[in-house]
């Protein structure tokens, strides 16, 4: 499942400090966060049955994934009798075989890009250049963090933590082309520069928001035209779909396009819906050959595991990510990987490997508000907990803080003592008595001492109250 390139999940405490201290980055994550979350509101309440739509789009998934083989063979067989071709890739250096061994026969020099969450996964860009074959972004935002060499800030909008300012100095950098912050004459430029790419390239390429299991359609959803052009003008088109991108019928599309505009930046559609089936027949405009690639990268290993095969439902909205207080402060590119924000901490350990991203479930308020604005009512509080409970049994590391006592100690002689009435009222009683140095008017603004430290470094902790609940209790027993 791990690909050469680099993760860096683990060190989510120490980026996410750096961004802390960067006004300019704070400010850019507020805003944009708080547009897009505010969009989503208002969107939502606008439509009747909202939580019933919900619901029936989890009814649905939950269908797809308890019967993903049917499904996936019903899906690769209309495929193909709509005159298209299914590769099946097991892992990420399998799908990027497949996709540049594709653009070899077709003679393609050039690729042009839909914004695909997938071919950031399996770092397809650079095996693409490695082989002789340039891509090039035609999603604004994509297009943006392809220029400035950094990888998607947020799964809907990846530029997220660039200003306009950041955006008119890249261009004039890397296109010479002159200064403006006014978003139209930004986008004009990038316009200009890709037009010409659109023509060119022997082959588009995009991921799927849905793939329809009933009628073998890719199903794609966007605002800027690009991928509208990029699936018609190259003679050959290429979708990357994982494989839970699947929903079963033509009719439920109609549930999960209602949610998932609303839900991602508050449109109750978005400008451009193409359902793709196929390449183009005699008489129709678009690509000679249509190739599906359906990548498993680790989601059957998570089918398997049936707590957290509820991840897989996960739309991409981005909606948990808006909401998160911990992603509106770090932003994305603190989770050290692809994909950030809460769907990011349960999907990076799954796919990277829990060693690799270990910190990422603890990075979590548990607030729950991630759950209660997922479309598909994932309940990620409960599957980080589920997470954190799986990295102390299979990939325990050192403490971030550099513990004297592990963590594991500490709970263990917590529990022993527990179960032992005396030695519990003997080590409260210590513990009062201990916290007169520290407390002052019922808080302790700071302990030296692991793992209370860590608390105290970003709040105060309550102070231990002056008498104990069984003491308390004795003197109201009292006449
Ligand atoms: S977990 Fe839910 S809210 Fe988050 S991106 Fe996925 S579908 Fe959207």
């Amino acid at each position: 499942m791990m690909s050469e390139h680099t993760i860096h999940s683990n060190q989510i405490h120490e980026q996410g400090r750096q961004v802390l201290g960067d006004s300019r980055l704070q400010e850019a994550y507020r805003s944009s966060t708080l547009r897009l979350f505010t969009h989503r509101q208002a969107a939502v309440s606008e439509v009747p049955g909202f939580e019933q739509l919900r619901e029936r789009a989890r009814e649905l998934k939950r269908e797809i994934m308890d019967h993903l083989d049917f499904y996936l063979a019903q899906f690769a067989e209309n495929v193909e009798r709509r005159g298209g071709v299914v590769h099946w890739a097991e892992s990420a250096e399998e799908a990027r075989t497949v996709v540049t061994g594709i653009a070899a026969r077709a003679g393609a020099s050039e690729v042009v890009k839909a914004k695909t969450m997938v071919s950031e996964e399996i770092e397809l860009n650079p095996a693409l250049e490695r082989a002789g074959i340039r891509p090039f972004e035609t999603d604004l935002g994509e297009f943006i963090v392809q220029l400035s060499g950094e990888r998607p800030a947020h799964i809907v909008a990846p530029a997220m933590h660039l200003t306009r300012h950041d955006v008119s100095d890249l261009f004039v950098r890397s296109m010479h082309s002159e200064p403006t912050e006014v978003p139209e004459q930004l986008t004009a430029i990038a316009r200009r520069t890709l037009r010409e790419k659109f023509a060119r390239a022997g082959l588009g390429l995009s991921g799927a928001n849905f793939a329809v299991a009933e009628t073998g359609t890719v199903v794609l959803i966007e605002n800027e035209g690009n991928i509208r052009f990029l699936t018609t003008a190259p003679r050959v088109h290429v979708a990357l779909v994982g494989i839970e991108k699947l929903i079963p019928r033509l009719a439920d599309l109609a549930v999960f396009l209602r949610l998932l505009g609303r839900s991602a930046t508050g449109q109750k559609l978005t400008v451009y819906t193409s359902l793709l089936t196929g390449p183009r027949r005699p008489g129709e405009d678009g690509p000679e050959e249509m190739h599906v690639v359906l990548l498993d990268n680790g989601r059957i290993a998570t089918l398997a595991d049936e707590k957290m095969r509820e991840m897989l439902y996960c739309i991409r909205c981005g909606a948990c990510l808006n909401g998160c207080p911990v992603f509106r402060k770090i932003g994305g590119h603190a989770y050290g990987w692809v994909y950030s924000g809460p769907i990011g901490a349960l999907v990076t350990p799954q796919l990277m490997g829990l060693q690799n991203a270990r910190e990422l479930p603890f990075a979590s308020s548990l607030c729950g508000l991630c759950r209660d604005v997922c479309p598909v009512k994932i309940n990620i509080p409960d599957l980080l907990l589920y997470l954190r409970g799986e990295v102390q049994e299979r990939a325990p590391g050192p403490s971030p803080r550099g513990a004297l006592l592990g963590e594991r100690t500490l709970m263990r002689l917590w529990a022993w003592a527990m179960k032992r009435p005396r030695v519990y009222s003997f080590g409260s009683r210590l513990a009062r008595w201990g916290q007169r140095l520290l407390a002052r008017h019922g808080w302790i603004a700071r302990v030296p001492m692991y793992p209370a430290s860590g608390w105290t470094d970003g709040r105060d902790l309550p102070a231990l109250a002056p008498k104990s609940f069984r003491e308390r209790w004795k003197e109201i027993e009292k006449p």
